[in-house]
């Protein structure tokens, strides 16, 4: 069970017991028969958490209690330690008052046995896992991890780690394939790093060949434009089926998605910003979706905007930016430049301004949509 954190149920789970199990005082004090508050009591025993009293409480007779201890069967109200007014060594008496609380939780008062706790598509996560080891339930179903394969493609690429100066004249570090396999690691998957991918139609079409065979989904990023060396939109359409080609988004609009055997295949932009926006809005989602969660529409925040916000209707778009909150809602400015190539509109980011398509310029004071980055990667 404890392996269990971040997968997701495969099959509806009910509680094994009742809970709590039996009568439990909810506070420490004296359990009584209620209509004899009043009288001089006498303590016959101790029930304490685990060591319950053995026997029952007849006339005139009280037992001390202590939170979570079994209440004596004819014992019908709990009065708090608080309330005792004199106790000379096995006696007591307790101060009048008047409550409609007995202080006795009733059995399956948080739980019923045999009622549901959690459904199918549901994510162990530790609340959940507390619940199912208080109702008695040590093992549970899950849904196998989708076995997700990570390539980068581009002929200008060298491995981060290479050194700096041994990068030649017009290669960079391809950061694609490690934010990608990053972005999916909160995800029940099991992501395989398969390498960068070099701008030739074979190596692409034996990869993606290859990968279909014993991936339930692939991820590439780049060589999805109109490029003479862009060939992962063509072998898709080749090798399988391409579902879509080009999205109404700013960034990400060159996005390809299709199927090759079993396998799908995220075909993403190059542009690491355009891989980052569509590996959060569409990847994840979709992926969720394939290890069994049932996803749910991102966060989204409403904010007043104070830097002013360029915007062409025709596209959304998503900008990186800022959000404070202030005592009276959210605030959010974008991070600068928002060219599609410029990775560092992630540096200080926390969130994704959303601008609808038909919007245009924005200005400070102007309400806006905001997605913040941080429920988009949990
Ligand atoms: P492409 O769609 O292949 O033309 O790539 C678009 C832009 O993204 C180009 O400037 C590429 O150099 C850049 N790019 C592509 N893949 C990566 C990557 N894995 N890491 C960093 N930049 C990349
Ligand atoms: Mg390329």
């Amino acid at each position: 069970m404890q392996h269990s954190r971040g997968r997701i149920l495969a099959k509806p789970v009910t509680a094994q017991l009742s809970l709590p199990p039996f009568r439990a005082s909810a506070m420490d004090g004296y359990a009584i028969h209620a209509e004899e508050f009043d009288q001089l009591l006498v303590i016959i025993g101790e029930s304490l958490a685990g060591q319950p009293f053995q026997g029952d409480i007849g006339p005139g007779e009280c037992v001390r209690i202590f939170t979570g201890a079994l209440v004596p069967a004819s014992a019908d109200q709990i009065i708090l330690q608080e309330e005792v007014a004199e106790r000379k060594g096995s006696q007591v008496r307790f101060n009048s008052h008047n409550t409609p609380e007995s202080y006795i939780r009733p059995i399956g008062n948080d739980l019923k046995i045999g009622s549901r706790i959690a459904g199918q598509g549901d994510l162990l996560n530790p609340f959940l896992m507390g619940s199912l080891a208080s109702a008695g339930v040590n093992s549970v179903e899950v849904f196998r991890k989708p076995v997700i394969g990570v390539f980068s493609s581009g002929d200008e690429l060298r491995d981060p780690g290479v050194q700096v100066e041994d990068l030649l004249e017009g290669q960079i570090y391809d950061s694609n394939r490690l934010t990608v396999i990053q972005l999916l690691a909160n995800l029940p998957l099991e992501v395989r790093d398969l390498g960068r991918l070099a701008d030739e139609v074979d190596v692409v079409s034996e990869a993606l060949t290859s990968g279909a065979k014993y991936c339930d989904a692939m991820i590439t990023s780049g060589g999805v434009s109109v490029g003479d060396a862009d060939y992962i939109t063509e072998t898709i359409e080749k090798l399988g089926t391409l579902a879509f080609w080009r999205l109404n988004l700013k960034p990400g609009k060159p996005m390809a998605f299709g199927k090759i055997e079993n396998c799908w295949i995220f075909g993403l932009p190059g542009n690491p910003v355009s891989t980052i926006v569509t590996a959060l809005l569409l990847v994840r989602p979709a992926l969720a979706a394939l290890a069994g969660t049932v996803p749910e529409a991102p966060l989204r925040i409403k904010a007043k905007l104070t830097t002013s916000l360029q915007h062409q209707p025709g596209r959304t778009e998503y900008q990186r930016g800022t959000f404070t909150q202030r005592d009276d809602g959210f605030e959010v400015g974008h991070t600068g430049d928002q060219d599609s190539n410029r990775l560092s509109t992630f540096h200080n980011a926390n969130c994704l301004i959303k601008v609808d398509n038909e919007t245009r310029d924005l200005q400070p004071g102007d309400w806006v949509n905001i997605l913040p980055l941080t429920d988009l990667i949990n």
